[in-house]
C-alpha cells in the first residue's frame, strides 16, 4: 500500500489498481489521492473507490464497438450510414457489392447514384422522416453499371445536429424477386406460348373499355378457333400440336398493334384485343390480315402443316359494355364462322340481327312444311374405291320451300333442333330412307345400306332404340341395311348415354358411323370405346388433300388409325380424281362426293344404279 501511494502524484488522478479483498476476491480500486497541509502536517488524502462494476461496463461497451465494427464490416447485409442530404458516411464492402462498387469507389459517391431517380430517393426519406424507422422496404434501386438491383432496406433515423443522420442494412433480394415475378407471370400467362391469358385478358379489356369509354372509341374483342386443331394434334402428336400453337401464336401477334393483346385462352382458342380503334372496319381489316396470317403453310417438326382460322368479332359498346358480354357473344359469332364453312370471320351484331329476323319467319314456316308435305329425302351414292361400284346411299333431307326455294339441311335443322321439330322431321326420313332402300332391295340391289343422319336431339330421345326397331319392322329392311350417322360431338356429348343407346342400336344390328370425323373435340382413341363401325372423314380434309398443300399427313394418319381399330373408313366431298388418287393410295375403300354423284333425288339415284353395277 506503501509503495502505491509513493507513486501517486497529484496529476495522478483516477489510478486504477487491482486489491485483493480479505476474503480473497480480486476487486478494482481507483485511487484518487490529495496533498494538503493541515496543522503546519503534510498531509494526503486517499481515496479508493471500488469500481470492479464501472471496468465491466467499460470492457462490455469496447467489446460492443468492436463487434459492431466487425458486425458492420462484415455483414453479409450491406450497412450504411449515411446523411439525409445524402452523403454516404459509411457503407461495408457487402453493401458496395451489391451495387457493383468497392467501398471506397461508393464512399466517394453519394445515395442519389444508387437510386434510378431523384424522386425515387425523396420518395422513401419523406416516409422516413414520418415515421422514424422503415422496415422491409422493397426497393428497385441502380447498380454501378445502370443495371437494377431488387432490394430489401430497413432504415432508421437518427436525430443530430446537423438534421439527422441515416442507419440501415440493405439485402439483395433480386434473385427472390425473379422467382416471385416469374411466378407472377405464370399465374398470367400461358405457359406454352408465353401470350397472356384468359385472366390477364379479362383485365386488359377492363383496361381498354375505360378508356374507350372517355375517348369515345370503339373496341373489338376477337375470338379465334384453329380450324380442326385437335385432328393435327392426335393424328401427329403433341409435340407438333404444340409447336403448332406457338407458331400461329407469333403469327397472331404479328398481325397487330403492340398495344393490343393476343391472349390463349387455352386449347386452341386464341383471343384478341383491338383496342382503340374507329370503326368497325379497322376490326374487319385486322380479322382479315389474320385469315391471311395464318392460312399460310406452317412448319413444324418437319411437316408442313396447313391450317385456317374461324373469327368471332364483338364490338365494343354495340355488342356489349362489359368483358364478360363481349366474350361471349365474339364466342357465339366465332361459332357462326365455323357453321358458314370456318376460315372467315362474323360480327356478333350481325349475327344477333340476322338472327333473330330470319330465325322467326323460318321458324313459322317450318312448323307448317311438315304437314305440307314440303320435306324431300335425296341420296348420295357411295361408292367402294377399288370396284367403283354403289354400296350404298346417304339420306339427305331437302327442303322444298315455296318461301325460301330449295334450303339446305344445314340452313333449317338447327332450328328445327332447337324447336323440337327435329322429331318428327327425323323419323320422317329414316321411314322414307328405309322404305326407299327396301324398295332398291326388291328391285335386285340387296347389297345396299341406307345411311340416315341422326340429330344431337333426336340421340337423346328416350324411344329412339324402339322408334328405329318399329320402322325396321313396318318396312321390313334388314337392321344390317341401316347406318346410323352421328356426329363425334353427339356421341361426346354424353359420352355415357352415347354408349348405352349405342350399344342398344348395334344389338339390333344396326350399324354406326362417326359423322363429320375430325371437326369435333374427339380422339380416335376415346371413340374406340363405342360400338362403331365406320368412320367419315369430314370433306374439309379431303378438299386440303387438292390444294397440292397437304401431304395427306392427316387423313393418312386417321386411315391407319381407324385400321388399327378395325373401323371402315368413308371420305366425304371427294370432288377430284388428285384427292381420288391420294385416298385411293392411302387404301381408303369407300368415297363419297360429287366427284361421283351429287345426292339425288330417288328416281335418279335409280338411274345411278342401272347405269352402274352396285356390288
Ligand atoms: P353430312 O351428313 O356430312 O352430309 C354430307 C354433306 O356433304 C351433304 O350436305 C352433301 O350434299 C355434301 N356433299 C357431298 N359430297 C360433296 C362434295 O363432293 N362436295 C361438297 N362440297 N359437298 C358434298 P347437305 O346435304 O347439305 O347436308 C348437310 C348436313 O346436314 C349433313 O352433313 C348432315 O349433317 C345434315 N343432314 C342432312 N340430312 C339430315 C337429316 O335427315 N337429319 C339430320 N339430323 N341431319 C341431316
Ligand atoms: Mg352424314
Ligand atoms: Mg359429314
Amino acid at each position: 500500500m506503501m509503495k502505491t501511494l509513493a507513486t501517486l502524484h497529484d496529476r495522478d488522478r483516477n489510478r486504477i489498481f487491482r486489491h485483493r479483498k480479505k476474503d480473497g476476491s480480486i476487486f478494482d480500486a481507483e485511487i484518487t489521492s490529495f496533498e494538503f497541509v493541515s496543522g503546519g502536517r503534510r498531509a494526503r488524502l486517499v481515496i479508493a473507490v471500488d469500481v470492479t462494476e464501472r471496468r465491466i461496463n467499460e470492457e462490455r461497451l469496447r467489446d460492443n464497438e468492436e463487434r459492431y465494427r466487425l458486425l458492420f464490416e462484415r455483414n453479409l447485409a450491406g450497412v450504411f450510414r449515411s446523411t439525409l442530404d445524402g452523403r454516404i458516411l459509411e457503407v461495408n464492402d457487402s453493401l458496395a457489392r451489391i451495387f457493383g462498387y468497392e467501398r471506397e469507389e461508393l464512399l466517394a459517391q453519394t445515395s442519389y447514384s444508387l437510386y434510378f431517380s431523384r424522386e425515387d430517393r425523396q420518395r422513401v426519406m419523406t416516409r422516413l422522416r414520418e415515421q422514424r424507422t422503415l422496415s422491409n422496404v422493397e426497393l428497385r434501386m441502380r447498380k454501378r453499371d445502370g443495371s437494377p438491383v431488387w432490394v430489401l432496406e430497413n432504415m432508421t433515423l437518427l436525430e443530430t445536429a446537423e438534421g439527422g443522420n441515416i442507419e440501415g442494412t440493405i439485402i439483395d433480394i433480386s434473385e427472390r424477386k425473379a422467382a416471385q415475378e416469374q411466378v407472377e407471370y405464370q399465374a398470367y400467362h400461358d405457359v406454352l406460348t408465353g401470350l397472356p391469358n384468359r385472366l390477364l385478358f379479362r383485365d386488359r379489356i377492363s383496361v381498354a373499355l375505360a378508356h374507350a369509354r372517355r375517348a369515345r372509341r370503339t373496341v373489338a374483342i376477337m375470338f379465334l378457333d384453329l380450324d380442326h386443331f385437335k385432328l393435327v394434334n392426335d393424328t401427329l402428336g403433341h409435340t407438333v400440336g404444340d409447336g403448332l400453337l406457338q407458331a400461329a401464336a407469333e403469327r397472331l401477334v404479328s398481325c397487330v398493334r403492340s398495344e393490343d393483346t393476343v391472349a390463349r385462352m387455352g386449347g386452341d382458342e386464341f383471343t384478341i384485343l383491338v383496342s382503340d380503334i374507329a370503326d368497325t372496319r379497322s376490326a374487319a381489316t385486322v380479322a382479315q390480315k389474320v385469315l391471311e396470317s395464318i392460312s399460310r403453310p406452317i412448319e413444324v417438326d418437319g411437316h408442313e402443316l396447313f391450317v385456317t382460322t374461324s373469327i368471332g368479332i364483338a364490338i365494343f359498346p354495340d355488342d356489349g359494355t362489359d368483358a364478360e358480354t363481349l366474350l361471349k357473344n365474339a364466342d357465339r359469332a366465332m361459332y357462326r364462322a365455323k357453321e358458314l364453312g370456318r376460315n372467315n370471320f362474323q360480327f356478333a351484331t350481325q349475327v344477333i340481327v340476322e338472327g333473330k329476323a330470319a330465325r322467326l319467319s323460318l321458324e313459322r314456316s317450318l312448323h307448317h312444311a311438315f304437314d305440307r308435305k314440303e320435306f324431300v329425302v335425296h341420296y348420295q351414292p357411295m361408292i367402294e374405291v377399288g370396284t367403283r361400284r354403289v354400296v350404298g346411299a346417304e339420306a339427305l333431307i331437302r327442303w322444298l320451300s315455296p318461301e325460301f326455294g330449295l334450303m339446305a339441311p344445314d340452313e333449317f335443322i338447327p332450328v328445327a333442333e332447337e324447336t323440337g321439330l327435329i322429331l318428327p322431321i327425323g323419323e320422317w326420313v329414316l321411314r322414307t330412307a328405309c322404305a326407299q332402300m327396301k324398295t332398291w332391295h326388291r328391285a335386285g340391289h340387296k347389297e345396299l345400306h341406307v345411311a340416315v343422319n341422326l340429330s344431337a336431339r333426336q340421340f337423346q330421345q328416350r324411344d329412339l332404340a324402339m322408334m328405329i326397331e318399329r320402322i325396321l319392322e313396318d318396312t321390313k329392311l334388314p337392321a344390317s341395311a341401316l347406318d346410323i350417322e352421328i356426329t363425334e360431338s353427339t356421341a361426346m356429348h354424353n359420352a355415357k348415354s352415347s354408349l348405352e343407346i349405342l350399344t342398344g342400336l348395334k344389338q339390333m344390328g344396326v350399324r354406326i358411323s362417326i359423322d363429320d370425323f375430325g371437326t369435333g373435340y374427339s380422339s380416335l382413341s376415346y371413340l374406340k370405346e363405342f360400338p362403331i363401325d365406320t368412320v367419315k372423314i369430314d370433306q374439309s380434309f379431303v378438299r386440303d388433300l387438292s390444294q397440292g398443300s397437304n401431304d395427306g399427313a392427316i387423313v393418312s394418319a386417321v386411315i391407319s388409325m381407324a385400321r388399327a381399330l378395325k373401323l371402315h373408313v368413308v371420305a366425304e366431298g371427294v370432288e377430284t380424281e388428285e384427292q381420288l388418287a391420294i385416298l385411293r393410295r392411302e387404301h381408303c375403300e369407300t368415297i363419297q362426293g360429287f366427284l361421283c354423284s351429287r345426292p339425288l333425288p330417288a328416281e335418279e339415284f335409280e338411274a345411278v344404279l342401272a347405269a352402274r353395277p352396285s356390288s
